[in-house]
């Protein structure tokens, strides 16, 4: 349950204008929804008397209901410090890694030096998880996959010299930044502590993250308390919160913890984290979408000159099957389409019910794959050959039947016909007029 749904129950209690009654019904139903939402008691109690208060100095009514709640849920989620990621004025930066076991430290690892990359920035990271098996081992995968370097030592049992020997290759070979991994365990004990202070006091990291898995609710918080208060933390990134996530505990964390909330993760794949911003976050937990992040996410991943040829060829009429293999790609690259739903104003209500589509591996996009490499150069560059006796002889080359062709080549056609429109709207703005 997102708090969505139930604030316009809320707001919806309010009739009249200077209606106190109806105020405090409206308040009732908010304190409920937030309390679902797993907003913490402490939390939720300070919130409704600040928004009841507010409500009344604005004037009694649903506009100023909904601002007020607006104001204070952004002045609780904006607590003091660092946003998104600082870099430090010595590289490397190095950042060490925590969390409780499985709460996404070796995910969210990858998902920064992502970030980081698609940024132009040189990053290693460090296997220093030497708890789990298998964490090495996935770690490397991760780092191939978007691949960065990495620093690891399987003759190595000690997480300490580990993070030492990385710490020197990044300095040494001038990083700008090193991010180490670390081991967790599945509740707070002290010997992990006592190893990751260790850790932190041979590496002197620029900053601790704190990896909060949101899907544990309160304890997240508690935890991230511990932690604080045990070893330090600099910011929390909180994971797992998809799009079915109970957004309560991003401002439970931020209320109780006293420490920023850093990143947010959205899914499991590498590009499913995003900076950050308070107001985004209320806007999404109200349900007006967040059309900013979506452009922030867009333009890190899609190359502008790439896209400016493309828009060009769309506006000339001349978009082609490699063009639209590229844009495929780059779509696949935002990460779930879940994710990106929950971002589009108007439909972010519709994230929870899509299952987690998978645009790179959907079957659907392997079939546009498919036909498409059986397709000869000069088909791909000209859609208007396209006849009968081609698509018999593509048929054949990559397995699909003609009906499942001309099924591809409609969408591919209306899918310029979209980007043309798109085009000489204004891209997203233009998008967003249409969906409004
Ligand atoms: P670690 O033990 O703290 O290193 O946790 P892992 O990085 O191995 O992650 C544990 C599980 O959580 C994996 O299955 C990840 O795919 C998953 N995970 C991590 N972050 C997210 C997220 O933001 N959303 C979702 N849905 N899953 C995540
Ligand atoms: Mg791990």
């Amino acid at each position: 349950d997102s708090i969505t749904g139930s604030i316009k129950n809320a707001v919806n209690k309010i009739r009249h204008k200077d209606d106190v009654a109806s105020l405090k019904k409206a308040i009732t139903e908010l304190k409920k929804s937030l309390l679902k939402a797993d907003v913490h008691h402490k939390t939720t109690k300070d919130l409704i008397t600040a928004i009841e208060l507010e409500t009344k100095r604005l004037g009694i009514g649903q506009d100023s209901f909904l601002k007020a709640l607006r104001n204070e849920l952004s002045n609780v989620l904006t607590t003091q410090g660092n946003q998104g990621f600082v870099f430090s004025s010595t590289p490397p930066t190095t950042i060490l890694m925590t969390g409780l076991q499985g709460s996404g430290k070796t995910t969210t690892t990858g998902k920064l030096a992502n970030y980081l990359k698609l940024r132009k920035k040189k990053v290693l990271v460090a296997a220093a998880d030497l708890q789990r098996l298998a964490a090495v081992e996935q770690l490397k995968q991760i780092a191939a996959q978007v691949e960065v370097d990495i620093y690891y030592d399987d003759n190595e049992k000690d997480p300490i010299k580990i993070a030492l020997a990385a710490k020197e290759k990044a300095t040494k070979e001038l990083y700008d930044v090193l991010l180490i991994d670390t081991a967790g365990r599945l509740a707070i004990d002290e010997e992990l502590m006592l190893q990751l202070e260790n850790v932190r006091n041979a590496v002197s990291p620029d900053e601790i993250f704190y990896v909060a898995d949101s899907l544990t609710g309160h304890d997240a918080t508690k935890t991230a308390t511990t932690f604080k208060e045990k070893i330090g933390i600099d910011g929390v990134i909180l994971s797992k919160y998809d799009g079915d996530t109970k957004g309560g505990v991003a401002i439970s964390i931020a209320h109780q913890v006293g420490v920023p909330l850093r990143f947010i993760g959205i899914g499991e794949k590498m590009p499913d984290l995003e900076v950050f911003i308070p107001d985004r976050i209320v806007s999404r937990l109200m349900g007006a979408g967040d059309i900013e992040g979506l452009a922030e996410k867009t333009s890190a991943v899609i190359d502008e000159k790439k896209a400016k040829a493309v828009t060009k060829k769309i506006k000339k009429g001349e978009f082609n099957f490699n063009d639209f293999l590229d844009q495929l790609s780059m779509m696949s690259k935002l990460g779930s389409m879940k994710s990106i739903i929950g971002m589009i104003p108007g439909l972010s209500g519709m994230s929870s019910q899509l299952k987690d589509m998978d645009l790179e591996n959907s079957d659907e996009i392997k079939n546009i794959k498919a036909l498409i490499g059986s397709m000869t150069p000069k088909e791909r560059e000209t859609p208007s050959l396209m006849n009968t006796s081609r698509k018999k002889r593509i048929a054949k080359g990559c397995g699909l039947s003609e009906v499942q062709i001309n099924k591809i080549l409609k969408q591919f056609k209306n899918a310029s016909k979209m980007a043309k429109k798109l085009s000489s709207k204004g891209g997203m703005k233009g998008m967003q007029n249409m969906l409004n």
